[in-house]
């Protein structure tokens, strides 16, 4: 059903009504009776975080250069407009034709974090279609869903039909192509679902059995038929060059968490942080040419005519010649007035340069993310800052008239003492006194924010355990206290509650599909949203299900508990990830991919700098 005369009579009385009306510079516009295959690519969270994604803008470009496709975008509705929508009868839509969502041929979700599985859950609900994978026939859409945290799919098993695995660029292509098959064809969805699980980086659940044993512990993961692979294999880009770059791509209207156009230099990191997941789904590192990131660069600025150009990657100094990228970008972006951004920056005395270069145009801050507070802990999670440099550039920064620093901590770290807390205070204090120490007149602003550790799947700490509530607390009070006698320092901390109820889903099994169902009824949504989050609910939602969630947060794994995301394959070995868990207790850095290779397992793909490819 077009649902746009309800829905637009709606808008007077809702809040930010550009969220609802699409007609963005740059959306695609088709005559939906005029194509074979209508995709509803959904973003789980409210349209100006969705808007800031890239990952949405490169696949709707992808999907819609397909004459025989049409990709709509339908993002979660604000509370406002869900009452609204719901007092009026109308179904979750898109924007492009305002079609609700029932009518759609696939309802893709991006996964970019966990605390949106509930929001995935609503806007199913909202679509009015069935939330089971199970109890949707052939006729009604096939949902599936790709991003970071399909890495651990099973959480959400019971309600996606099919979860792609790493980069979707190609295999969506190949998926579409096989649906539209299943579509005008006799094909039942089980023969459908069948031949998706033999697509490359596809991971159908429903051919997927788990057996616990008495401890709540997984016995056996094991494929229902063999005519299912036993492991799902990630999918990757193999050229940065060739793959699919949308460079009129949809711009926002209204003003977006991330205001910008933005080209991506590259993919992969080879720095290998120990807790970071990203280091471990999207290795290994691949370069786009500089010749390709101007030419789109150049290309987005005409089309979108934004003010600012970001070049992102995990860790965009390891670019290499990134002085001379920004140089060449700044000759054609200081004419027309546009900023660039380099998120992801290392920073030293040439980053430091760098940004003096881009500072012509904007001052940017000062961010430092050395995650531990000494280097013994800087050691065991193998981030190789060492606060000398901190310090030296932080000396430069101020003598240049940069006046605001932001540092970036996690607390709970595998191996964590007192004193590696202190050091974080001592980091600040430090700071704060080479500013004194210049004798500057103008005010000085120190920012810490700490986040809590959570072990992620995949990577070398998957088998730790995250602190109690309790004793996040301790750690928290220390700091605040410490820090609070450092003028000029301010101090944020993250939500203990939403820490550990991300760890408990981002480690989780097949039995939270039950709780999310719960807490689904119960009212939880925009649980990353801290004035809707209620630990209470959820809390409620796991005794509904009989589950204890610290089982899933505060214990130990050993090496040989089999993990619920066992069957999906990164390319980085599991003796890998052990060896690094156990050099992480002897506080041994280890190099990084740009040093040597350490045999990671992920050169079996052949891509990128494992076999020697740069820029
Ligand atoms: S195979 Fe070697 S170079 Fe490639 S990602 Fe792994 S460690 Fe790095």
């Amino acid at each position: 059903m077009v649902v746009k005369d309800k829905l637009f009579k709606l808008l007077y009385s809702v809040e930010k009504p550009g969220r609802y009306i699409g007609n963005e510079i740059n959306m695609v516009e088709k005559d939906p009776n005029k194509v074979d295959i209508r995709f509803a690519f959904c973003f789980p969270d409210i349209y100006e975080i969705g808007m800031s994604h890239l990952g949405l803008k490169i696949l709707y470009h992808l999907l819609n250069k397909r004459e025989d496709v049409y990709c709509e975008r339908a993002f979660m509705p604000w509370i406002d407009m869900q009452e609204k929508m719901q007092k009026e009868g109308i179904k979750l839509f898109t924007l492009e034709t305002f079609t609700t969502l029932d009518e759609f041929d696939i309802i893709g979700f991006s996964l970019s974090y966990e605390m949106s599985y509930t929001n995935v859950l609503k806007m199913i609900k909202l679509s009015g279609i069935p939330l089971e994978s199970k109890n949707r026939p052939k006729g009604m859409p096939i949902v599936i869903a790709g991003g970071p945290c399909t890495y651990n799919p099973e959480p959400l098993w019971e309600f996606i039909d099919v979860f792609v695995i790493g980069e979707g660029e190609e295999v969506i292509l190949e998926f579409v192509d096989l649906f539209k098959e299943y579509k005008f064809s006799e094909m039942s969805k089980e023969e459908f679902l069948l031949r998706c699980a033999n697509i490359e980086g596809c991971y159908v659940p429903s051919f997927y059995e788990v057996k616990y044993n008495q401890d709540g512990t997984i016995k056996a993961i094991f494929p229902t038929t063999s005519q299912v692979p036993g492991k799902v294999k990630k999918r990757i880009i193999k050229d940065m060059d060739s793959v699919y770059f949308p460079t009129k791509m949809i711009t926002p209207l209204i003003e977006v968490v991330h205001d910008r156009a933005v080209v991506e230099v590259f993919r992969g990191c080879g720095r290998g942080c120990r807790f970071c997941q990203a280091g471990v789904i999207y290795r290994p590192v691949r370069f786009r040419s500089m010749g390709k990131v101007i030419e789109y660069s150049k290309e987005l600025i005409e089309s979108t005519g934004c003010n600012e150009l970001s070049l992102i990657s995990l860790s965009t100094s390891d670019y290499p010649n990134i002085e001379t990228l920004a140089k060449n970008i700044l000759q054609f972006t200081e004419d027309k007035k546009v900023n660039i951004s380099l998120p992801s920056l290392r920073l030293d005395s040439t980053s430091l340069e760098l940004l003096k270069q881009i500072e012509k145009v904007r001052k940017p801050t000062l961010t430092f993310a050395p995650e531990a507070g000494t280097q013994k802990l800087r050691d065991v999670i193998n981030k190789n800052i060492q606060e000398e440099d901190i310090y030296s550039t932080v000396k430069l920064a101020f003598e240049r008239g940069f006046q605001n620093v932001k540092l970036y901590f996690m607390l709970g770290l595998p191996t964590e003492t007192n004193e590696d807390i202190i050091g974080i205070y001592e980091i600040a204090r430090n700071i704060r006194q080479i500013y004194s120490d210049l004798g500057l007149k103008k005010r000085v602003r120190i920012t810490v924010s700490t986040s809590f550790f959570v072990p992620k799947p995949h990577t070398p700490f998957q088998w730790e355990p995250q602190d109690s509530i309790d004793e996040m607390k301790r750690k928290m009070k220390m700091l605040k206290e410490k820090l609070s006698k450092i003028k000029d320092v301010e101090y944020n901390w993250h939500d203990f509650y939403l820490s550990k109820l991300e760890a408990v889903l981002s480690r989780g099994d097949r039995r939270l599909s039950a709780v999310l169902k719960n807490a689904l009824e119960l009212g939880c949504q925009f649980d990353e949203w801290g004035e809707f989050f209620d630990f209470s609910k959820w809390q409620l939602a796991f005794e509904k299900a009989n589950v204890d969630y610290k089982f899933y947060s505060d214990r130990r794994r050993d090496f040989d508990e089999i993990l619920p995301w066992e069957m999906i394959d990164t390319g980085v070995s599991k003796e890998f990830l052990i060896k690094e868990c156990k050099l992480a207790y002897e506080a041994k850095p280890t190099p990084s991919c740009f040093e040597s290779c350490i045999g990671c397992g992920v050169a079996t793909f052949k891509g990128g700098i494992c076999v020697g490819k740069k820029v």
